[in-house]
């Protein structure tokens, strides 16, 4: 069980199963929504997330160019988890959880697209893009 939350605390949510394989994407997109250099996203099924409290703070911003859907804290603007609805993938943003990953991310993506001033940290692997499946 993995607990987690937003920065005001309205939304909290629980993870009841195993959190999955995680990554680092430098997108121009994950910019843009985290404000830094690059969001840690790890995915997890989505019949496991449960949202505990401030469901009704929660907003939704679809982007029809990529067919994804970002869900955050509408008071203080936290990005909480993504959900892509043609395929059912689900990320949880690993800053929100408030219990420890068993490990952190483990591959870059889209560092083609990474941010001109990202001093990129290239220990783990880098994929240009999505990593093959
Ligand atoms: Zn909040
Ligand atoms: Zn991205």
């Amino acid at each position: 069980m993995h607990r987690g939350s937003c920065l005001c605390g309205a939304v909290t949510y629980e993870i009841d199963g195993e959190i999955g394989a995680g990554y680092y994407c430098h997108c121009r997109r994950c910019r843009k929504a985290s404000g830094s250099v690059m969001a840690a996203n790890a995915l997890i099924d989505p019949a496991s997330l449960r949202i505990t409290s401030g469901g009704e703070a929660l907003r939704t911003y679809f982007a029809e160019a990529t067919g994804l859907e970002r869900r955050f804290c509408g008071l203080c603007g936290s990005p909480i988890v993504s959900h892509r609805p043609a395929t059912g993938r689900t990320a949880i943003r690993l800053g929100s959880l408030d219990t420890a990953p068993p490990h952190g991310p483990g591959a870059h993506i889209f560092v083609a697209s990474k941010a001109s001033w990202e001093d990129l940290d290239e220990r783990l692997p880098c994929h240009a893009e999505f990593p093959p499946l």
